[in-house]
């Protein structure tokens, strides 16, 4: 089995209930066990200020799915959430990511791993924190002395 992390984000459609839709969804697939995930956060949004504040989690779970299959899987339910993509760094529905895949490092055309932002985001490393504060991260930092580098000021445990 391998052991995967992935973020959840959304700032349309009554965003708590798309994450909490996702979570669903993952958790009623035959290859996706032990599902577990973190509290939901609210921030502001990254990039353009004129949208709503986004919530984002962080789900751990184990899983057959190779990783090609793991982001078919979760670009499908990105899609059945009618995903809304305008612009770059623009409002979205449900935004999922693979953040890291055992401790493999995958630099494919549609898909690297880690993913390459997470160390710099929040509202990735607080909820990885929830679920597992002492991991030790791609800098040899935990996950826990990387928060503390981290602005998490206007992170909301909802
Ligand atoms: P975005 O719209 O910003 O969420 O980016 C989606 C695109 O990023 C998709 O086309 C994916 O193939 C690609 N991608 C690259 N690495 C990852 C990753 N670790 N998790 C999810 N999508 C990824």
């Amino acid at each position: 089995m391998n052991k995967v992390y992935i973020g959840l984000g959304s700032n349309l459609n009554n965003p708590v209930e798309q994450l909490e839709g996702a979570l669903n969804a993952l958790s009623n697939l035959p290859e996706i066990k032990e599902l577990t995930f973190s509290n939901f956060y609210s921030s502001k949004p990254v990039g353009p200020q004129d949208q709503p504040n986004f919530v984002n989690a962080v789900a751990l779970f184990s899983t057959t799915l190779t990783p090609i299959a793991l982001l078919d899987t979760l670009q499908s339910i990105e899609q059945a959430h009618n995903r809304i993509r305008e612009r770059h760094w623009g409002p979205r529905t449900l935004d999922l990511d693979i953040l890291l895949f055992n401790d493999e490092t995958l630099s494919l055309p549609r898909l690297t791993v880690p993913h390459p932002h997470m160390l710099e985001r929040g509202f990735v490393i607080q909820p990885l924190a929830d679920i597992t504060p002492g991991m030790l991260l791609s800098n040899d930092k935990t996950v826990e002395e990387h928060l503390h580098c981290l602005n998490t000021t206007d992170l909301v445990c909802l």
